[in-house]
């Protein structure tokens, strides 16, 4: 059965392998490589997503050598024992008809450590370590280190291997002018520079024999200033494939770029027109990437003969069963990657084991299994927010009899109110993703039900989700009618002057300068305004693909403020912080720190700054300013049954990945 999709469920024959769909779960790093009884973890968490149906498997990336490390002490294959341990997941994965290559990864100058190396002397913008330049002797020995790292992958039972070619790591450091100064073979004029991945394309075949995937990452667009013109691209690719890659990736922007390339303000299938444009060059079949997250628009991809196959990693996260589900005709089931980062990628960049925000079995698959309950209770949920919809579905599947009671006239709680803001529109699939869940295990929902103590006497268990009421701090003339908080701004109760002060700059002041400054259609539903707001050329004239951003003012003078010194949106997550304050910069959006607020009146909002006193003359002041639990309910109830979860449990830093997490292990303990 392949339910509405015909092309992903087209096998892709290599000739001495056929691989048995056109999806691709994309290379990810997720900690699980260094972590203790790594191997075993791995063979469970890739285990699961083999079973789910997936064609191919890339896993995150591998060192050749110590000198290779992304971080210190990173995962390496670099000797026989090393290769007999891969051997459990290799295994694993061929419990099933799907296949596994191996990632080899070479940071060069992006290794977080003093033995970096790179072809040149250059230190990256994103990494403290200066880089040491390969001496010839060192190059051969690099080359070496890829080819016998492909040896062992083959020994460990991997099917090939992945030759990560993109994403500003070592090999497009050789590739760029910018990275490599190098005055011998290796530098100087393009056909020089790519000799490097040449020479590792060509030593890793020869290493491994014919019959072995070879799956080369292209950086089809380096998105970088001084990356490489479309036409070397062009000819790299064309070399690659001569010399015997199998298949060709597609690699979109190095990790310096400051073009967003997978947040979810990325829009769905932004890059796979470059794949598109390739496709008229090379003959070997091309894999398209980046922000493809459902099974229509990997169909649709092929369906437009836009690439062979279709590359997707964090909605294996998100969902192990993704493509049986497609293949049931059970894509509503699915549980959408909403392009967060914020349990994945984000978890890399804290040294934190990845993980996922809408599931976070992902990567404990060992640890959180929804078995059975020993003896089934009535349990009731209040609030249908994430932190509930997890802790009700969860009980439920485990044979609980839940009953689930909701204020509003929907489930979703702040999601409902998160999917307003432009670029965040993802969010809803989450909310229909439970809504599914609701509806197929069986738990009885009561909507517009605010319920009062008296309800929830007669269940064994009751979980409060209940969320969280905006903060109203204590400034003089904060009950002036000028003065909204922020929920009455995005639910779109009160109107919004033309000149607006937002009090705090957490996550939700970004998100209100950010609905303030916008105007009209979201770009992250429009993919060719998007490429436009961020300076990406579609024309593939410029070198590396970077033009001039267009600029977009805000239709709104508009001042975000916070109290602390340094810079605004400090604590906002590394992989979508910068995003964020530079959209707000674009836009010229007045973002002041050190604030004190004196009061509000008619005048506006009266603030000083280091010992200055102004007025901002503004129409309206948004209250942003973080939020405590919501227990209105708490008081009569039993307290041996009462469980909190989510914003009812702790407000202070709470988000969407916390909610669902604390719903979901309640849920399994309960
Ligand atoms: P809520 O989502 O607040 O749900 C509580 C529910 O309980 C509500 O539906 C409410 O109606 C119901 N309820 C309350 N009292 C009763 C009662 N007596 N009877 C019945 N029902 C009741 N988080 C992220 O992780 N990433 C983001 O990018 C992100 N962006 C955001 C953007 C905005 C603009 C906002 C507002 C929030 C954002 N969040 C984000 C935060 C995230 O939405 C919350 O952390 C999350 O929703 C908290 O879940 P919860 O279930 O604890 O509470
Ligand atoms: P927050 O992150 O705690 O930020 C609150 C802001 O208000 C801070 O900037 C704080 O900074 C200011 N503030 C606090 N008390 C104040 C007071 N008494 N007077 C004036 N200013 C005060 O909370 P939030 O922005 O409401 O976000 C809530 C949660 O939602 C966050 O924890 C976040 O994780 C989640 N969220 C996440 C995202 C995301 O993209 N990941 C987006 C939105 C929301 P100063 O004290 O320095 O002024
Ligand atoms: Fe996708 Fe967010 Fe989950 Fe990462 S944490 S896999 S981005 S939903």
């Amino acid at each position: 059965m392949t339910g509405p999709y015909t092309k992903i469920f087209e096998p892709l024959d290599l000739g001495f392998a056929e691989i048995k769909n056109r999806i691709l779960m994309g290379s990810m790093h997720t900690g699980l490589e260094e972590a203790k009884g790594s191997f075993s973890k791995l063979a469970s968490y890739y285990g699961e997503r083999a079973d789910g149906g997936v064609g191919l498997i890339v896993t995150g990336g591998v060192a050749p050598s110590r000198r290779g490390w992304v971080s210190p002490f990173s995962s390496r294959l670099t000797t026989k024992s090393h290769a007999e341990r891969h051997q459990i997941v290799t295994q694993r994965v061929h419990e099933t008809d799907a296949k596994i290559c191996l990632q080899i990864l070479h940071a060069g100058r992006y290794g977080y450590h003093p033995l970096n190396v790179a072809p040149s002397s250059i230190k990256s913008p994103i990494t403290p370590f200066k880089p040491k330049a390969l001496t010839k002797r060192g190059i051969a020995k690099t080359i070496q280190s890829f080819a016998n790292c492909a040896k062992l992958a083959q020994m460990a039972g991997y099917d090939g291997v992945e030759i990560m070619g993109s994403e500003g790591y070592l090999i497009n450091q050789f590739i760029a002018a910018k990275t490599n100064k190098r005055t011998d073979d290796w530098g100087g004029s393009y056909q020089n520079r790519i000799q490097f991945p040449k020479a590792i394309v060509e030593s890793v075949r020869k290493e491994v024999g014919s019959d072995f995937i070879i799956i080369y990452r292209l950086s089809m667009l380096d998105l970088v200033k001084g990356g490489s013109s479309w036409e070397e691209v062009v000819e790299l690719g064309k070399q690659i494939e001569s010399i015997g890659a199998n298949i060709i990736n597609t690699g979109i922007g190095w990790h310096e770029a400051r073009i967003p390339t997978i947040a979810t303000c990325v829009p769905r299938g932004a890059f796979t027109w470059v794949t598109q444009a390739m496709k008229n060059e090379l003959s070997i079949p091309l894999i398209t990437s980046n922000r493809i997250n459902t099974p229509e628009l990997a169909e649709q991809v092929l369906l437009e003969g836009r690439a062979d196959m279709v590359s997707m990693a964090r909605p294996f996260l998100a969902d192990p069963e993704f493509v049986k589900k497609a293949q049931e005709g059970r894509a509503d089931e699915i549980n959408t990657c909403i392009a967060c980062n914020q349990a994945c990628l984000d978890h890399i960049f804290e040294k934190k084991i990845a993980s996922c925000l809408v599931n976070p079995r992902a990567c404990r698959e060992t640890e959180l299994q929804p078995n059975p309950a020993s003896v089934v209770k009535k349990i009731a949920v209040v609030g249908a927010g994430p932190a509930g919809l997890a802790a009700a579905t969860i009980a439920q599947e485990r044979g609980h009899k839940v009953t689930l009671f909701e204020a509003d006239k929907k489930i979703g709680g702040q999601f409902n109110i998160a999917m307003q803001i432009p670029g965040k529109e993802e969010f809803k699939e989450t909310i229909r993703y439970f809504a599914k869940r609701l509806e197929l295990t069986g738990v009885e929902v009561f909507l517009n039900r605010r319920v009062e103590v008296e309800d929830l006497i007669e269940f064994d268990e009751i979980i409060l989700a209940t969320g969280i009421t905006p903060k109203t701090p204590k400034i003089p003339g904060v009950d002036h009618p000028k003065v909204l908080n922020y929920l009455q701004v995005l639910r779109g109760e009160k109107q919004v002057g033309n000149k607006v002060a937002i009090i705090g700059a957490g996550g939700i002041g970004f998100d209100v300068a950010e609905y303030l400054s916008h105007e009209g259609e979201s770009t992250a539903l429009h993919p060719d305004a998007w490429l436009k707001e961020w300076g990406v050329d579609k024309t593939l004239k410029a070198r590396g693909g970077v033009v001039e951003a267009e600029s977009k003012l805000s239709p709104r003078q508009i001042y975000l403020l916070q109290r602390k010194s340094g810079k605004l949106g400090g604590d906002l997550a590394k992989t979508t912080g910068w995003i964020k304050r530079m959209q707000l910069k674009t836009r010229q959006v007045s973002m002041l720190s050190d604030v004190r607020y004196h009061r509000v009146d008619d005048a506006g909002l009266h603030i000083e700054i280091n010992g200055e006193y102004q007025i901002l003359d503004v129409d309206n002041v948004v209250i942003c300013a973080g939020q405590m639990p919501n227990r209105s309910i708490v008081n009569g109830l039993p307290s041996e049954k009462i469980h909190f979860v989510g914003g009812a449990k702790l407000a202070s830093e709470l988000d969407a990945k916390r909610a669902i997490l604390e719903g979901t292990e309640l849920a399994l303990a309960i």
